[in-house]
């Protein structure tokens, strides 16, 4: 569970914080999530890797940092081809939970005490995916004559210019 009480996460003040060493799989690809639009939902049912980091507050003031490596299946946009995608993604956060939080922060915060982290490492990962995935920087892409996947050499379409 990327869920976590602030009863439960402990006071850096007094104690180490909280190790984090979780699937990301099924943590993140099993339950569909508010920052996810249905593109990508394939995505993240094929991620696999993990989330590692550590996790502690300072009286409410809960600091995350995780990294999470990961690896996925995506679509080139050129040939359609899939491919593996290999990434690692890391950051440090706050999570505030003060009187005066707006809508966002209780939002991200929970409203009885709860963090719950999995939208923040969703978003994470999700930003780290490429927005026109190719499986190679040079992919030939589809030949707009026969249809072949001009990578496999199996076009022999005359090329233009
Ligand atoms: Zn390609
Ligand atoms: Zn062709």
């Amino acid at each position: 569970m990327l869920k976590y009480h602030i009863d439960k996460i402990p006071d850096l003040r007094v104690s180490e914080p909280m190790v984090l060493d979780l699937s990301l799989s099924e943590e993140i690809g099993a339950t569909p999530g508010v920052f996810l639009v249905p593109e990508t939902e394939a995505e993240f049912k094929e991620m696999k890797g993990r989330i590692s980091g550590s996790l502690g507050r300072e009286g409410t003031d809960v600091m995350v940092d995780v990294t999470v490596d990961y690896q996925t299946t995506l679509s080139c946009v050129r040939c359609l081809e899939t491919f593996t995608r290999k990434g690692e993604v890391g950051e440090r956060t706050l999570f505030f939970h003060e009187k005066g939080s707006t809508a966002e922060e209780l939002e991200r915060y929970g409203r009885d005490g709860w963090v719950d982290l999995a939208p923040w490492v969703r978003e994470l990962v999700l930003t780290d995916l490429p927005f026109y995935p190719l499986c190679h920087e040079d992919c030939r892409g589809l030949c707009p004559e026969c249809g072949e996947n001009r990578n496999t050499g199996l076009c022999t379409c005359p090329t233009e210019g």
